[in-house]
């Protein structure tokens, strides 16, 4: 266990230098065993999240960073078993235990070596269904992300805005939506300057929803209308 924390503070040390890109792999998961999520799966390729790499690299451009190529997102193997599920009546102690078992997980399921102390591994289990998906989350120890998605193409561009919010999780950003889901003013708006304020422009992508006034909002359709804001950028080290 000792092992496992002191490994992850280098990871978290080296992850955020933006020195060169961060290796990203996506390992994508049949999460319903139908037929309809395994043949969304076989059409993925690495251009499936090739929009999420252009849309970083114009967010760093934007914030000034010198790194062109923040992100080098890959599709990797699929994985043939599900994650833990993040438990439902959560406390600090189910957690830490779900945080562990997730850490365990990955080991055995996409074994990790010194090597890999810049790479971020998200787990993808995609579904078919309408019914609500548990949550995504990202850990910033061991640097995992896992994410719930939709297996239809109509929802590919939301699924990456939902992969690109998790490894930025991993990364040191934190969430900025309350209670409800509506983004908080001003960390979860885009821009938060911007006169009238509303209806905003784009998403913040830690908040995901684009704020037409002070109570609502609506989900960005893809990353295009999605932004990181400056409290994020200084989140994940990009400016000081
Ligand atoms: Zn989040």
């Amino acid at each position: 266990m000792v092992f496992l924390f002191a490994f992850s503070t280098h990871q978290q040390i080296y992850s955020r230098l933006w020195h060169e890109p961060l290796d990203v792999v996506i390992y994508p998961i049949n999460g319903d065993g139908t037929l309809e999520t395994q043949n969304y799966i076989a059409a993925l390729s690495n251009s499936s999240f090739a929009e999420i790499d252009k849309w970083i690299a114009r967010e760093a451009n934007r914030h000034g960073l010198a790194q062109a190529q923040p992100l080098r997102t890959v599709l990797g193997k699929s994985v043939k078993s599900v994650p833990p599920l993040l438990p439902e009546q959560s406390n600090i102690l189910n957690i830490v235990w779900w945080g562990l078992k997730l850490r365990y997980w990955a080991l055995r399921n996409t074994p990790d070596n010194e090597s890999n102390l810049r790479r971020v591994r998200v787990f993808v289990t995609y579904h078919a269904g309408e019914e609500t998906l548990p949550h995504s989350v990202g850990l910033q120890k061991g640097l995992i992300g896992v994410v719930h998605a939709f297996s239809l193409p109509e929802q590919s561009a939301q699924n990456n805005i939902v992969i690109a919010h998790e490894i930025l999780h991993t990364v040191g950003a934190t969430d900025k939506y309350g209670m409800s889901g509506t983004p908080v003013f001003p960390h979860g708006y885009a821009n938060p300057d911007r006169q009238p304020l509303y209806p905003q422009r784009h998403a913040e992508i830690m908040a995901g929803r684009i704020p037409t006034s002070t109570y609502s909002s609506f989900m960005a359709r893809s990353l295009r209308s999605t932004r990181i804001n400056e409290t994020t950028a200084r989140e994940i080290a990009w400016i000081k």
